[in-house]
């Protein structure tokens, strides 16, 4: 029996996690669960799962919570600091960090603090501070398991390997809803069309990445720390299908791909159960229902963001956490209609240019930059 904590427990990753869980219930436990608006579904799951903590970090919701949970022993925190006790609490196992964004940074280091393995959704926490994340799992003796489909693709492909033997890695991407499209095309498009994943139905967050290949370039961030790679091992190749999650080129030429339909239900239950792998019954792939798979090179020129993450990456330090802050906040910005899609790659850029840059940042330079940088995006926005 796996005893488990959801941090984001109410999000696209977070319930089918819980319905992974429910159709194993010999295999996990749920001992916490959290939300952050949605306090009716964290309620609804609360009684369900009969959790041992809840925490609803959005405070203004927490009489309501309170009272909903009253007649039972479930603990009631609300506000973010509590995230942290949710990831430590004892007697868990493993910690599925499905929160979004860089908020998702201090309670990934208190469960791994607290030698809680990991399952990683949370990709903003390892673009901020991947190097200290690893080191910190690396010295608690804790794993980290990817449950981003690509991530998890190559995490399955290396299961047998010798990490040393890598010669690259290659992240597919769908190319997203605007694939093809030119800056011309860009320049108008609305939200609701940027929220048209062909492929993927997710949180609104990701969604945009992906349709601004940002997300992309996050996870070329990610898997940088995840299996310890140089930026030069590391490529995205676009599959429109989203069939062949990912792949590894061993130094023999040998390459291994992991595939299967794009259903996240898959590297979810991956991660939950690793290092075994049980039976499910999710559909099953069909070749006649896809008799080409295509790849193409990524149009970096029309898609920034890309380039810019590379461009953060190559350059290190702190870089990566101010790109990350900088697409926090032109996402929201755009989800809210206050900017257009090609301005986003313009405001993170301006933030890699006018942030300070550190070179070696402890924990607290990454607070104060995600802190500073929003400020700064946030104006860059406004103006
Ligand atoms: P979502 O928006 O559906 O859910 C986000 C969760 O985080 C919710 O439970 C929400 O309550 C919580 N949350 C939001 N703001 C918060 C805050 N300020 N404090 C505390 N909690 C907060 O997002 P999602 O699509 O489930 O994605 C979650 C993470 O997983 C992201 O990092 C995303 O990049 C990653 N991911 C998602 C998918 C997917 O298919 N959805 C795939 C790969 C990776
Ligand atoms: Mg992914």
């Amino acid at each position: 029996m796996k005893n488990i904590s959801i941090l984001g427990a109410t999000g696209s990753v977070g319930t089918q996690a819980l319905n992974v869980i429910e159709a194993n219930p010999e295999l996990y436990r749920v001992l916490a669960l959290t939300g952050h608006a949605n306090a009716n579904l964290l309620i609804e799951q609360a009684l369900k799962f009969k959790p041992l903590m809840v925490v609803i970090t959005d405070e203004s919701k927490y009489q309501t919570v309170k009272a909903a949970l009253s007649g039972t022993n479930i603990k009631v925190l609300a506000g973010e600091a509590a995230l942290c006790e949710a990831a430590a609490l004892d007697g868990v196992d493993l910690v599925l960090t499905a929160i979004v964004g860089s908020v998702g940074l201090s309670p990934t280091i208190a469960a791994i603090k607290a030698g809680k393995d990991i399952a990683l959704a949370n990709k903003e926490t390892l673009v901020v501070a991947g190097d200290l994340i690893t080191t910190l799992a690396r010295e608690h003796n804790v794993n980290i398991i990817p449950v981003d489909s690509e991530h998890s693709a190559i995490f399955q492909c290396l299961v047998g390997e010798s990490t040393a033997a890598i010669e690259k890695i290659y992240l597919t991407a769908s190319g997203g809803p605007f694939r093809g499209k030119d800056r011309s095309f860009l320049e108008n498009v609305t939200k609701a069309q940027a929220l048209k994943h062909p492929n993927w139905v997710m949180g609104a967050k990701i969604t945009i990445d992906s349709a601004s290949l940002m997300n992309k370039g996050l996870e070329v961030i990610e898997a940088k720390w995840l299996f310890n790679l140089e930026v030069d091992q590391i490529d995205v190749i676009v599959h429109p299908q989203s069939i062949v999650h990912s792949l590894v080129q061993f130094n023999d030429g040998s390459m291994k791909a992991q595939m299967g339909l794009p259903d996240m239900n898959l590297p979810i239950h991956y991660a939950l159960a690793y290092p075994d792998r049980i039976s499910s019954d999710f559909k099953r792939f069909n070749f006649m229902d896809y008799p080409e798979l295509n790849f193409y090179q990524a149009d970096q020129e029309t898609f920034r963001n890309l380039d810019l993450a590379y461009t953060a990456l190559r350059k290190g330090g702190n870089m990566p956490c101010i790109i990350n802050a900088a697409n926090e906040v032109v996402v929201e910005a755009f989800l809210q209609d206050r900017i257009g899609f090609l301005q986003m790659s313009d405001v993170i850029a301006s933030c890699m240019d006018g942030m300070e840059f550190i070179e070696k940042p402890s924990l607290n330079n990454y607070l104060e930059t995600d802190m500073h940088t929003r400020i700064f995006a946030g104006q860059l926005v406004t103006n």
